[in-house]
């Protein structure tokens, strides 16, 4: 058992003082505030919980950036695709290790303590299995263990190329599992005990028929672990399942699956208050990504309504334009701020301190889409802290409580001083111990030539 402290720690999404953490096999096992430090070790002056990033595809990393001239009258969503399935295309195992390895070491550096990775590129570019089947999951788990981050891997299940049963096309072909390599896949990760957790991924309604879903939802393995789906990102999808099912992805995967808390609805972008009064019936989380919905043109999610319902949300960094917590959440915010010409919207007169409801909240969903049994800092979650630089100019002019809205609204220069992860730190002065190393492998693996 370690006992850390704290002089201020946002704890069940108000700040504390004098906050005493014991921390017992990377889990938080009491917290106590108004506590003496006594021999506890000096977690900081400003700590928040870590923050989970729940949807990820890691190997997009390296097309970030590259997909921002203009091609075409209408381009979109899909035709981004296809310059994503040519990124795809050059994923192996070594590649995909490396570029996870620097995002991962990134993510760390930047708040997020936790990843879920919607992982798809199974197999070799013409549909031949590796051996081992499962070597770029391995790849992304030897690559979160390198970093420190700790890992949810979410094998995805991607089967067709449209509502319709269409084939698939050749480029996807390196995605396809059939059910019971999956089943069998998800089986072999069960078997092995080594600091990751896993869950399952279902790519789409698109991509997945209803009777697969619900025999992957029915696996004994998936009892208790998280399953997520993109679900209601892009209109053309919306009008599809509508023709082809007479619903809306949302109401449809609700009709074909048992949604409960299990589950993460990845964007759930254009869902109806009818939609959303439903996710939080269910208890699930919707997984926001705003950097990548605005880069990627899909619509805005009605984040205020969804609030006011009670709905539980996390964010993830998806494609990585972004990878700072802080930018996603402000979108989140701006967006509901720009669409209703009001201010404050995720706030409320029993909850003011928007910057401590949009991370606190983002942490909890996020924990919850990780497979934890308990999020932020309480007893059962994660011992992952961060600790903010309390020397940052930003600091200066404002009063201890008001520190987080700063550091999130305000753009603090040296944003992070230390990082925890399951009791261990692995950041330390802002800056990953091994950034040179994992930096110019990753050069060497993706330099254009
Ligand atoms: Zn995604």
């Amino acid at each position: 058992m370690r006992r850390w402290f704290a002089d201020f720690a946002l704890v069940q999404g108000s700040w504390q003082r004098d906050v005493c953490i014991d921390v017992e096999n990377g889990v938080i096992a009491r917290v106590c505030s108004d506590a003496p430090r006594d021999d506890a070790d000096y977690l900081g002056r400003y700590v928040l919980p870590g923050m989970p990033n729940l949807h990820s595809h890691a190997f997009q990393r390296a097309l970030a950036g590259r997909t921002e001239r203009f091609e075409r009258p209408d381009d979109s969503f899909w035709t981004w695709r296809e310059a994503m399935y040519r990124e795809a295309a050059m994923a192996d195992p070594d590649r995909l290790f490396v570029i996870a390895r620097l995002l991962y070491a990134d993510l760390l550096e930047m708040g997020y303590t936790r990843v879920c990775e919607f992982h798809y590129v199974h197999h070799q570019a013409n549909g031949n299995h590796y051996a081992p089947v499962g070597a770029m999951s391995d790849a992304l788990i030897a690559a979160a263990q390198e970093a420190g981050i700790g890992l949810t891997l979410l094998p995805t299940l991607y089967q067709r190329g449209g509502f319709r049963d269409e084939p698939l096309a050749p480029r996807q072909q390196r995605f396809a599992f059939a059910l019971d390599d999956y089943l069998h896949l998800l089986d072999t990760l069960a078997a092995r005990d080594e600091g990751f957790r896993f869950g399952a991924a279902i790519h789409s309604l698109r991509a997945v028929d209803a009777e697969t879903i619900a025999a992957v939802c029915a696996s004994p393995v998936l009892r208790a672990r998280p399953i997520h789906i993109h679900i209601s990102e892009q209109r053309r999808e919306l009008e599809e399942c509508l023709v082809v099912h007479g619903r809306y992805p949302i109401d449809r995967l609700i009709d074909i699956a048992p949604v409960d808390t299990r589950f993460c609805l990845v964007h759930a972008t254009h869902a109806s208050h009818d939609e959303l009064a439903a996710i939080v019936r269910c208890g699930a989380v919707v997984g926001l990504c705003p950097t990548t919905e605005a880069n990627l043109g899909d619509g805005l999610f009605e984040i205020g309504d969804y609030c006011r319902l009670g709905g539980r949300y996390g964010i993830g960094s998806d494609s990585h334009v972004g990878l700072d917590p802080r930018e996603e959440l402000r979108w989140l915010e701006y967006q509901a701020r720009l669409a209703s010409g009001q201010r404050n919207e995720l706030g409320s007169a029993t909850r003011p301190d928007v910057a401590a409801n949009l991370w606190s909240d983002a942490v909890l969903g996020g924990a919850q889409a990780c497979g934890a049994s308990a999020g932020g800092i309480a007893v059962g979650a994660d011992a992952d802290f961060i600790e903010l630089d309390p020397d940052d100019p930003a600091f200066a002019p404002v009063a201890d409580q008001e520190v987080l809205a700063a550091w999130l609204f305000a753009s603090a220069r040296r944003p992070i001083k230390t990082v925890t992860v399951s009791g261990k730190r692995v950041i330390q002065e802002g800056r990953h111990s091994q950034r040179d190393v994992f930096e110019s492998a990753f050069q060497d693996a993706v330099r254009s030539v």
